[in-house]
């Protein structure tokens, strides 16, 4: 057997299930695990433990959430390679973007166990009001309760981390449900926790369908968050199930940047392609539009297609390789099928658009008429497309001119334009001499319009995941 059996972490014990299913390597097709199929039972059961996790870790001081969040940060500093390997097993990324997302995790860690401690509130000048001058109050931070995290399976470390590390900081329990296809990675950093003493209670990971398992998940009146990460129509089926509860959501999108005259042209090209390709594509602020002003428009197109052209497809674990598989030969047949879409509708192929198994090659599309499914929508893929403008206003309504609002890049040396940009583009973040993908774990990131609903990032997380209680103090 060249596979390895799992088992998920239910209050506190690894169970195995009674029935299982197969984790694949994308790459190569082949089983690599299986892990439990956990049923409606499980999810109660985890909820229940989840209960009394959120009751000890309310008590436990900060100082030893802090320890136990750095001490979990340094297990996974200790084991870097085994958690490289399992990342690059199971998903599409490639041995540097897996060792990149291992450095990013402990960093999401660290910072969970610095933000624990700052946990702070507020005074409220009660007399303001008159009647009201003997009442002396401040404001403070209870933690939520059970939080539920839902996550998706391009980012299959660092973004269960996003989830657990600001959980526990905030005192509460967390149930993991990963990405069917890539729980492995949420496996391992569970292990990782218990091994730095969580108590038991407060992390359960239940892999399984979320189509079978999550409504019971989401309904339960125990949790009392939802943090949700994946891609629009489950992000909506989750907030019309959950009921009287926070809900974090943090979904999909098809980000442009817009690249201006007075740009600086090899930059610009060097952070669009690494922006779109990175992942293959599968990133919620990969590049997906580009807009350029037509008098740069024929130089940039020349530029990019031979940038483009140089990235190396590959085997994942090969250090020259840029670009893996898609996360299954199902995806990349879904975007190959956009491509052809986009070009009888008129778009023009400058590079790539061959697919072999789950790899697709990185694709240029020019000219793509705004009807083309991958203007509109978020595809999720090696994709970019890129169109001319004739003015700086022109671009702004394109870009703006989408159900989606994670993030957007402009690149221009005139201040006032990227002033004028900020203002009117209708996004989470506004990046200026750079792509749309660019993230670091502290700051607020999420989105607007279809892109979600609140903001994750350590502190954020932690913000949403408590509660304020008033206090007053009448005075004699
Ligand atoms: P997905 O929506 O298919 O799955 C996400 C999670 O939801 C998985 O754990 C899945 O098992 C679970 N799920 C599936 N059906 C469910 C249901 N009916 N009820 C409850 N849960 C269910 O997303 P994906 O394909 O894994 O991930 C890609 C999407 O995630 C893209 O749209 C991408 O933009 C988005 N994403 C967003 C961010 C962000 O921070 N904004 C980050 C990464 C990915």
């Amino acid at each position: 057997m060249e596979w390895v059996k799992e088992k998920m972490l239910v209050g506190g014990t690894w169970r195995k299930g009674v029935q299982s299913l197969a984790v694949y390597d994308p790459e190569s097709g082949k089983k690599i695990a299986e892990v439990p199929a956990a049923t409606k039972d499980d999810v109660q059961t985890a909820v229940f433990s989840a209960k009394n996790g959120a009751a000890i870790n309310k008590k436990l001081p900060i100082h030893e959430r802090s320890r136990i969040l750095q001490d979990t940060a340094a297990y996974i500093n200790t084991h870097f390679e085994v958690f490289v390997h399992t990342i690059i097993s199971e998903s599409s990324k490639t041995i540097k973007e897996a060792r990149k997302e291992v450095h990013r995790c402990i960093e999401t860690l660290r910072l969970s166990a610095e933000e624990s401690k700052r946990l702070q509130g507020e005074t409220i000048p009660f007399s303001q009001i008159p009647g009201h001058e003997n009442r002396v109050g401040y404001v403070c931070r209870d933690p939520i309760g059970v939080v539920a995290a839902i996550t998706p399976f391009n980012d299959p470390l660092n973004l269960v981390a996003h989830k657990i590390g600001p959980a526990i900081a905030a005192g509460n329990s967390v149930i993991v449900k990963p990405s069917t296809l890539t729980p492995l990675s949420t496996i391992r950093l569970a292990e990782a926790f218990l091994h730095a003493g969580l108590p038991a209670e407060i992390l359960s990971v239940i892999t399984g369908k979320g189509s079978e398992i999550c409504d019971v998940l989401v309904q339960h009146e125990d949790v009392r968050f939802v943090s949700f990460t994946g891609g629009y129509e489950t992000g909506r089926s989750i907030l019309e199930k959950a009921g009287v509860k926070k809900t974090a959501m943090e979904l999909g999108s098809n980000s442009p940047t817009i690249i201006l005259a007075d740009s600086n042209m090899e930059e610009a090209v060097a952070a669009t392609v690494a922006g779109a390709f990175g992942v293959a594509g599968q990133n919620c602020i990969s590049v997906q539009r580009i807009y350029v002003i037509d008098s740069i428009y024929s130089e940039f197109i020349k530029q990019y297609t031979k940038e483009t052209k140089k990235l190396k497809i590959g085997s994942k674990i090969d250090e020259n390789t840029d670009i893996g598989p898609m996360i299954s030969e199902k995806e990349a047949s879904r975007v190959e099928n956009w491509i052809l879409e986009a070009e009888s509708a008129g778009a023009e192929l400058c590079c790539g658009g061959k697919r072999v198994g789950a790899f697709l090659e990185p694709t240029v599309l020019t000219n793509v008429p705004d009807c083309a499914l991958i203007s509109k929508e978020e595809v999720f893929g090696p994709v970019v497309i890129i169109n001319p403008v004739s003015s700086f206003n022109q671009a702004i309504e394109l870009a703006n001119d989408s159900r989606f609002g994670l993030q957007a890049g402009l690149f221009t040396s005139s201040i006032d334009l990227a002033f004028q940009a900020i203002e009117r583009l209708d996004f989470g973040a506004v990046m200026i001499n750079d792509s749309s993908d660019v993230r670091i774990d502290s700051m607020p990131f999420g989105g607007v319009k279809h892109s979600g609903i609140g903001r994750e990032g350590v502190r954020y997380s932690i913000e949403a995941m408590t509660e304020r209680k008033v206090v007053a103090f009448r005075l004699n």
